[in-house]
């Protein structure tokens, strides 16, 4: 009887692991080649409606086929600055405001740093970009290419970005940018739609552009590229290798636009970011191997439908409502359609969809163990005879 109730109980487990796993099988992501991971900077929901009401269009990003949210917040904040919100969706490590990178309460950079998906992307042989109409030393920017304890520190973030293996990281001209050490580091540096244009592929780019590649037409005298313009260039350079490439864009001005409450310029950012998204969206659905995400760090401006039926702003600063995370891969797995995931589990899914294995284990280090493996770390490498 023993042997039979042994043997039953053996079969159930079986059966219980089989359904576990097919459970599992359901919701595993499917894999790419390569991801293109769009920030949008400050966009809420409510920007894709205010830019239809001020610009009366329709948005192409609303044609995605999953569409849910991320929660933004910070490790110190229920309102995230944009540092700590890169680090997240970079790094999947929440952070203080304002850090880029780093863990929380290292002030003294005495920590061994998380890790970002550029970083792993790099290890697993893939070509990286990264696009922004920002400056190159914003937050965004940086928190996919750096580790630096205050976004404030422009020269050190530079100076980190100048010595990075990174393929190509094109944004507004920062003053903080060696042109000499990235030249000498294997970037050709480009300032002008003209000189980014005449850059093949396989090569690598520093941008350093004029701070208008957010609008829909250049400025007269502006000889920058648009950020849709950029988009498809750095898609066209980086897909040259068999190990794939990853590549972050940024729409910042949507962010910058909605602090200063400039609705019908916060609108045109929207237009022309979504400009850059229908471009991504364009090589994927050719390539066939490509995943596209579009998320935000943080909504800004609050917006609200007003009374009068306008969508207006109520804030100048960011706010705490879920942001959108949109993925233009009906089966792709990456989320449900309307399920709501913490900004953190976005790169995990982005590490589990290029096959990174397991990309973020440090992430999970207590503060102890992370000072001390940082000891370690610089230990092993003085052994090994690294600068
Ligand atoms: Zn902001």
């Amino acid at each position: 009887m023993k042997k039979v109730f042994s043997v039953l109980l053996a079969i159930v487990m079986v059966c219980s692991c089989m359904v576990m796993a097919s459970a599992e099988n359901d919701a595993e992501i499917k894999s790419y080649k390569n991801v293109i991971f769009m920030i949008g900077d400050g966009m809420g929901y409510f920007h894709w409606d205010l830019a239809k009401q001020e610009r009366d269009i329709d948005l192409f990003v609303e044609t995605a086929p999953l569409k849910g949210y991320s929660q933004t917040r910070s490790y110190d904040n229920e309102v995230t600055d944009s540092a700590a919100g890169a680090t997240a969706l970079a790094c999947a490590r929440r952070t203080m405001n304002g850090a880029l990178g780093v863990n929380p309460h290292d002030l003294y950079n005495l920590f061994s740093h998380p890790v970002s998906l550029t970083e792993v992307a790099i290890e697993n042989g893939m070509k990286t970009g990264i696009v922004t109409s920002d400056s190159t030393a914003g937050a965004t920017p940086s928190g996919f290419s750096v580790h630096v304890n205050a976004r404030g520190e422009s020269a050190q973030i530079s100076n980190q970005q100048v010595n990075s293996d990174i393929d190509l990281i094109w944004g507004a001209a920062c003053k903080d940018v060696n042109v000499e050490k990235a030249e000498s580091n294997g970037f050709t540096v480009v300032t002008t739609e003209e000189e980014m244009n005449a850059l093949e592929a396989g090569s690598r780019s520093f941008g350093q552009f004029s701070g208008t590649t957010w609008r829909i037409d250049a400025p007269e005298g502006d000889n920058s590229p648009r950020l849709s313009e950029m988009t498809a260039k750095a898609i066209e350079l980086l897909n040259c290798d068999e190990d794939g490439f990853f590549l972050m864009i940024e729409g910042a001005h949507i962010d910058k636009n909605s602090h200063s409450q400039k609705a019908a310029e916060a609108a045109e950012a929207m237009e022309e970011f979504d400009n850059a998204i229908e471009a991504a969206v364009r090589f994927a659905e050719e390539d066939g191997e490509t995943l596209v995400l579009v998320t935000a760090d943080h909504e800004t401006g609050a917006i609200v439908y007003d009374i009068d039926h306008q969508f207006k702003f109520t804030s100048g600063s960011h706010s705490a409502t879920n942001v959108p995370i949109v993925v233009f891969d009906g089966d792709s797995n990456f989320i449900e359609d309307g399920e709501t995931i913490k900004n953190t589990d976005i790169p995990e899914r982005v590490a589990e969809a290029l096959d990174f294995g397991d990309a973020f284990p440090r992430q999970a280090d207590g503060m102890v163990t992370a000072f001390f493996r940082n000891i370690f770390d610089k230990l092993f490498s003085f052994i090994k005879g690294e600068k």
